[in-house]
C-alpha cells in the first residue's frame, strides 16, 4: 500500500496518498450505460456551422476550428463599470475582460481525443494565436483557455469545443505557480517543471508517453486519480515561443493521453483540462514552464471524486489512488481509440 504525504511542488502543498493494496488496478472495467451516439451535426445546436446562435448572430459554415465571442460571457467588454461600493474592507472590480469559444471541428460528435492528430496541431496553433493576441491587450493580465468535459462537469453543449477567459485578473492557480516557479529560478537558476520532468522521466513510471519535443506524465504528486500532465520538453513560459516542430509532438503526446483515457472504460472520459501558461501583465516570467493540466473527476466507472472535508473543509487533497498504479492503467492501454478499434 501507499500511504505517504507527497509534497506538490508548483502548489507548495501536501497531498495526502491512502491508497490501499485492495484498490487493485480497474483495468477491464467498462461503464455500463450505453453511449448514445451523437450525430455529425445537429440543427439546433449553437455552435454546428451555419447555425444561428442564441444571440442572433449565424455561425460561419466553418471547416476547421471556429473562433468566436461568448454569447453568455462571464467576462466582457460590456461589463458594468459603475459598481456599487461595498462596506468596510471589501472591495470590487469591473469583469472586463474577452471570453471566447473555440469549436475544435465543425462535428458536433468529434471530441479532442478523435481529432486527428494534425487536426490538434492545427488547434494548437489557433490556441497560440488566441494567446498572443488577446494576452498583446493591455487590458488582459492573463489568458485562461481551458475545456470542461461531459456531463458530470457540467457541460451544456456537448459540440466539442474550449473556452477562453482573457482577464483584468490572473487566475489564483497561475498566480501560485508563477510565483513559486519563479522563487525557485531565483535560487536555484533552475526552472522548476524542468526538474519535475526530469524527476519523472529518472523514476519512469507515471511516464504515459514521451517523444523527441514533448512528454505526457501522471505526476508523482497527483491531486485526482487520473491527473495527467502534457509538457514541451524545452521551457516555453507559453505555447506562443513554441516551434512547428514543438507544436507537432506536443499534438501527438496530448492525443495519445486522451485516447488512453477515453480507452481506459471504453468512454468519452470527462475531465477539466487547462492550459497553464504565464500571466500577460508584463511581468518576466522565465521560471514558468508551459502545461496542460487534465483533471478527470472519476475514480472509477461510475465513480466521482468528491471533494469534502479534507479538500473544501482544509484546502488539501486527499487521494485514495497510488499514481503509480492508476499511470500503470494508462500505460498498458492501447494507443488507437476504441472507436477506431470497433
Ligand atoms: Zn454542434
Ligand atoms: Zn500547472
Amino acid at each position: 500500500m501507499t500511504w505517504e504525504q507527497r509534497w506538490h511542488p508548483l502548489r507548495e502543498e501536501w497531498v495526502v496518498v491512502a491508497a490501499h493494496r485492495q484498490d487493485r488496478p480497474w483495468i477491464g472495467e467498462t461503464v455500463n450505460r450505453e453511449e448514445s451516439p451523437l450525430p455529425d451535426y445537429l440543427s439546433d445546436c449553437y455552435f454546428c456551422p451555419g447555425n444561428i446562435r442564441v444571440s442572433g448572430a449565424r455561425n460561419e459554415n466553418y471547416t476547421s476550428t471556429f473562433v468566436f465571442d461568448n454569447d453568455h460571457p462571464c467576462v466582457g467588454e460590456d461589463a458594468p463599470d459603475k459598481l456599487e461600493t461595498p462596506p468596510g474592507i471589501f472591495k470590487n472590480s469591473a469583469a472586463s475582460g474577452v471570453a471566447r469559444i473555440v469549436c475544435y471541428s465543425p462535428r458536433h460528435n468529434l471530441t479532442l481525443a478523435e481529432l486527428h492528430s494534425s487536426e490538434i496541431e492545427k488547434l494548437l496553433t489557433v490556441w497560440q494565436a488566441q494567446y498572443v493576441e488577446l494576452g498583446n491587450r493591455k487590458e488582459i493580465n492573463h489568458v485562461l483557455i481551458f475545456e470542461n468535459k461531459g456531463d458530470v462537469v457540467g457541460v451544456s453543449n456537448p459540440h466539442p469545443h474550449c473556452q477562453i477567459y482573457a482577464t483584468n485578473f490572473i487566475f489564483k492557480t497561475i498566480e501560485i505557480e508563477s510565483r513559486v516557479s519563479g522563487r525557485y529560478l531565483s535560487e536555484t537558476g533552475r526552472v522548476l517543471f524542468q526538474d519535475m520532468i526530469a524527476a519523472e522521466l529518472e523514476d519512469g513510471r507515471r511516464i504515459i508517453f514521451e517523444n523527441d519535443t514533448a512528454v505526457a506524465f501522471l505526476p508523482y504528486f497527483a491531486r485526482y486519480a487520473y491527473e495527467t500532465y502534457v509538457a514541451p520538453r524545452r521551457p516555453h513560459p507559453s505555447i506562443a515561443t513554441m516551434t512547428s516542430g514543438e507544436i507537432k509532438g506536443f499534438a501527438e503526446a496530448l492525443k495519445n493521453l486522451l485516447v488512453r483515457l477515453d480507452n481506459l472504460w471504453r468512454m468519452s472520459f470527462p475531465y477539466v483540462l487547462a492550459l497553464h501558461q504565464a500571466p500577460t501583465d508584463g511581468g518576466r516570467y522565465d521560471g514558468f514552464h508551459f502545461h496542460i493540466e487534465i483533471h478527470p473527476p472519476l475514480r472509477r466507472p461510475n465513480l466521482l471524486k468528491y471533494l469534502a472535508g479534507p479538500e473544501i473543509g482544509g484546502g488539501n487533497f486527499l487521494s485514495d489512488t497510488a499514481p503509480e498504479e492508476k499511470a500503470a492503467e494508462l500505460r498498458s492501454q492501447p494507443e488507437t481509440h476504441y472507436k477506431q478499434l470497433a
